[in-house]
């Protein structure tokens, strides 16, 4: 591709996107400046980017960086807009796009884009587990994968990129035309960046914007605002409801699956649990038959793949005790729709940084579940809204070793066992991840 060449970009901010996007760029030819805030001395990134002959400047964003003709930015999705370099880009008419721009305009493969309030790392996984099987070899990529620009360079025609699409990443592009285009459903979220709520709805449905009468939309019948944001789209509409029988699409009825008139599975052979994850998953089935995934290969998936890491994953059953992890749900929404995904008794283990919040709202979650097992900074505040919800059993321990032992000791046959935190990790870990390692391996020691 000789878009790029002899062009003048800056690069925004590095991480593992910019450094994809810098790296990828320098390859195409482009003349390349990249910009981050920590300084070179303790920025790998920068460094890595500085041996291969790319300018970098770093420990700052000086404004004069965009002095002369520049071509095009490419920014870090997560920098906001009102960023002072962001700010006189657009005042001198230089575009500014995120790393799926150049994903988008160097891609030979045909894309599958899915995007979301909540849902599109599970959704994106399935989609992808599908179509294995199929003519074309599937490519993951965004949060979960490698970065997309990275991704699309190394993709042919022989293959076909499902791509998780954030808001953030949306609204720096052009040229993004997915072949499929899938969005799940849409909450209050990020309105810190996006300012409104229209505004948040409106740069989710750019993922329409290039859409032909031969490409798909994907759309929730079950979610207004999405059928409202999806109305003047040109691409064939393609549905999904777990409420109602639709016309074009998947839903469920009388305890199964279908797509279109065809039965494809009972929901008691599906292994994902929750109601949230069965609209992902009949999101799911309708992208991944209009790629051409087989029934049986979506069979396959459903009755086996127990969940995306971190994410209402189901780790093992001990002595009729189900574990789950579900070391994300950082905040109570996530909580709250983990808890609610199961009929059996729940023991929930949470609790983790102080944000300064209290937990009432997460009391009709209480509730619901069996009892508590609490550890972290927010421990004592938990423990005050599960007395309140009225649980006779809660515990508070040190960590959350001690919490799976303790669940244990407290459990009886048919439970689920749930870590689902509503609070952030930090005051105990490095990252969610680390949690609910450290959760699998306090299971593991039980055996
Ligand atoms: P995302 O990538 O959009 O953050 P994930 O698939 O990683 O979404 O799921 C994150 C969390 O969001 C899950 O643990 C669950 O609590 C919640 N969630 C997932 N799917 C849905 C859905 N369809 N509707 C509402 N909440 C959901």
């Amino acid at each position: 591709v000789d878009y790029f060449k002899g062009k003048k970009i800056v690069v925004l901010g590095l991480a593992k996107s910019g450094l994809a996007a810098g790296t990828l760029l320098h390859k195409l030819g482009a003349q390349v400046v990249v910009n981050d805030l920590k300084p070179l001395a303790e920025n790998i990134q920068a460094l890595e980017l500085q041996q291969l002959g790319v300018e970098v400047i770093c420990g700052g964003h000086p404004l004069e960086i965009l002095d002369g003709k520049i071509d095009l930015v490419v920014k870090n999705p997560g920098i906001p807009y009102s960023n002072p370099l962001i700010q006189k880009a657009i005042e001198k008419d230089i575009p500014v796009v995120t790393e799926l721009e150049i994903a988008s305009i160097i891609s030979e493969a045909e894309m599958i884009g899915i995007t979301g309030s909540n849902g599109k790392t599970t959704t994106t996984t399935l989609i992808y587990e599908m179509l294995k099987e199929s003519k074309r070899v599937p490519l993951i990529a965004g949060n979960i994968g490698t970065v997309a620009c990275e991704v699309a360079e190394k993709a042919t025609e022989e293959n076909i990129l499902v791509t998780e699409v954030s808001s953030f990443q949306l609204m720096g592009t052009e040229h993004f035309h997915p072949k499929i285009a899938v969005f799940l459903n849409l909450f209050d979220a990020h309105l810190d960046y996006h300012g409104t709520r229209k505004e948040y709805g409106l740069a989710k449905a750019k993922i329409f914007r290039n859409l032909t009468t031969d490409d798909y939309c994907v759309i929730n019948e079950d979610d207004a605002e999405v059928m409202m944001l999806a109305k003047e789209v040109i691409g064939q509409k393609v549905t999904f409801s777990v409420k109602k029988q639709v016309e074009n699409g998947a839903y469920v009825k009388d305890g199964y699956v279908y797509y279109l008139d065809e039965k494809i599975i009972s929901i008691e052979n599906i292994v994902l649990p929750g109601a949230h994850n069965l609209e992902n998953i009949v999101a799911a089935i309708c992208a991944a038959k209009l790629a051409g995934a087989t029934t049986k290969r979506i069979v396959e998936v459903l009755s086996t793949f127990a969940g995306v890491k971190h994410r209402t994953q189901f780790v093992t059953a001990i002595n009729d005790r189900k574990f789950y992890n579900d070391s994300k749900a950082t905040n109570m929404l996530a909580t709250k729709v983990a808890v609610s995904a199961f009929d059996q008794p729940v023991i929930l283990l949470a609790g983790g940084l102080d944000r300064g919040n209290e937990f009432d709202e997460l009391i009709p979650t209480l509730e619901k579940v069996k009892g508590v097992v609490l550890y972290g900074e927010t421990a004592p505040k938990l423990e005050k809204a599960a007395q309140k919800a009225g649980l006779t059993f809660i515990e508070i321990v040190n960590n959350v070793t001690e919490a799976v032992n303790k669940a244990y000791e407290h459990s009886d046959r048919g439970d689920v066992i749930l870590l689902s935190p509503a609070c952030a990790s930090w005051d105990q870990f490095k990252t969610f991840e680390e949690r609910g390692e450290n959760f699998i391996e306090a299971i593991s020691k039980l055996e």
